[in-house]
Parts: structure tokens; C-alpha cells; sequence
């Protein structure tokens, strides 16, 4: 602490610490809780016009169902895929599990964000039937759990706000520094800063493989869960 002390007294003058540019650039914030702010690209607004992703397979139009402001998703289908590509990024969205009390675990309301393509944050209602901690809504699927289950009932519409740092490559492919993701639920910080291990497996342990900015896409698991008001903000 001493150090510290005498580091700082070397310095007298208070202007000395304070700078003026650059300036930050004024951002608009959304009208209410959840409205896209004024730098964000909108991916799926009033409407659920779903011009800005394609079928992840055939790079042709996205054959999900727009139902009023919602996507749904078009079992066997087939996972949908943004048209831009992104890094970092701040990404919001509204999911909403479809009423199947009969199913079970991973089936159901399943579907899943992938960030990059590659690493998923898993969307399922797991709020009224059992699954493995790791699979769970909120967790990056087969990584890790959420840190707290914030999910509201069944049939009502969640939040997903997710802060994501991609991932840095060598030119020789190796990881200089991984993937980082915080997830707030509904509000509720369930992953904070999470150390992302590598693109989501099903089978076996992740593992990075280099790439560049990404697509995001949505998870046809066979489920009819609707998604709407999804925005993202480059950072
Ligand atoms: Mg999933």
C-alpha cells in the first residue's frame, strides 16, 4: 500500500488523469426494458420479418412460421442463420417455449443460440422436468450450467441478454484468447464472463477450431419455440 501511496503522490495535478477524447458516441437507448437502442441492427422486429436470416442448409429464405411479432420454428426444417457476420457483440433475445407438458428433458421446448455458429446457448424449458445441469436454459450447452435458473413459467416470454467476446487465432490457428460470454436471464446475471472451451459437441469435448466473424443461428430441435424482438449491437 505504501507504494501505492507514493506512486500516486508523484502526481499533483488532477487534470493530469482527466481526457477529453475520445468522445463516446451518443446512443439512443430503447424506448422501454428490452427496445432495441439506436446503434442496434435488428434482426427480427414487429412483424417477424425474417429477411435478415436464411436456412442455415440452402442459404435460401428462412422457412420458419412468422406468427404476429414471433418466429417460430419450422420442425425439420432446419436451423436458421443470420445473412451478416459478427465478433463481439451485445445480443438480445426473446424466446418463448411452446406448451408440451408431455415432453421431457431435452425434448423439450428445445432450440438454441449459436453464437458464431458455433458455441450455443441453450434455450429449453427446463423449468418443470429434468435434464443434465449443463444442458439446462442458460447453460452453454455441455459446458457449464447457469450459475442461477431465472426462467419465468412455461408460455411466457424470456430474456436473453448476452455480452460475447470472440474469439482470438494466431495466423497459425492457435488460441491466443478464447471466447468469453455473460448471459443475463430475464435480468439475472446466470453467466458471468464465462470462459467459453470450444465449439458446442453433442458427442465429446469441445474444441476451437479458427474462424473469423460468424453467423448466429437458431436451433430447429423439433420444438415450436417462438422467438421475437431480437436485436445486436456491435462492439
Ligand atoms: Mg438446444
Amino acid at each position: 500500500m505504501a507504494v501505492t501511496g507514493m506512486a500516486c503522490g508523484q502526481i499533483t495535478d488532477p487534470t493530469a488523469t482527466e481526457f477529453y477524447e475520445p468522445v463516446p458516441p451518443k446512443v439512443q437507448p430503447g424506448s422501454e426494458m428490452g427496445a432495441p437502442p439506436s446503434d442496434a441492427i435488428v434482426l427480427l422486429g414487429p412483424g417477424a420479418d425474417a429477411s435478415e436470416w436464411v436456412d442455415d442448409d440452402t442459404q435460401g429464405p428462412a422457412e420458419w412460421t412468422s406468427e404476429g411479432d414471433a418466429l417460430v420454428v419450422k420442425p425439420g426444417s432446419g436451423y436458421i442463420s443470420t445473412r451478416r457476420k459478427f465478433g463481439d457483440m451485445q445480443l438480445h433475445v426473446e424466446w418463448k417455449s411452446p406448451d408440451e407438458p408431455d415432453k421431457e428433458g431435452q425434448g423439450r421446448g428445445n432450440s438454441g443460440i449459436f453464437l458464431q455458429g458455433r458455441y450455443e446457448v441453450q434455450v429449453l424449458e427446463s423449468e418443470g422436468s429434468d435434464t443434465y445441469t449443463n444442458g439446462q436454459a442458460g447453460s452453454i450447452y455441455k459446458q457449464t450450467p447457469p450459475l442461477v435458473n431465472a426462467l419465468k413459467p412455461m408460455g411466457e416470454w424470456q430474456r436473453y441478454d448476452i455480452i460475447y467476446s470472440a474469439p482470438h487465432f494466431s495466423k497459425d490457428g492457435i488460441v491466443v484468447r478464447p471466447a468469453y460470454v455473460t448471459l443475463l436471464m430475464n435480468g439475472v446475471v446466470v453467466l458471468n464472463n464465462f470462459e467459453i472451451k470450444g465449439a458446442t459437441e453433442y458427442i465429446g469435448l469441445p474444441h476451437y477450431l479458427p474462424h473469423g466473424d460468424d453467423v448466429i443461428k437458431l436451433q430447429d430441435h423439433g420444438n415450436l419455440v417462438s422467438y421475437r424482438n431480437i436485436w445486436v449491437r456491435e462492439l
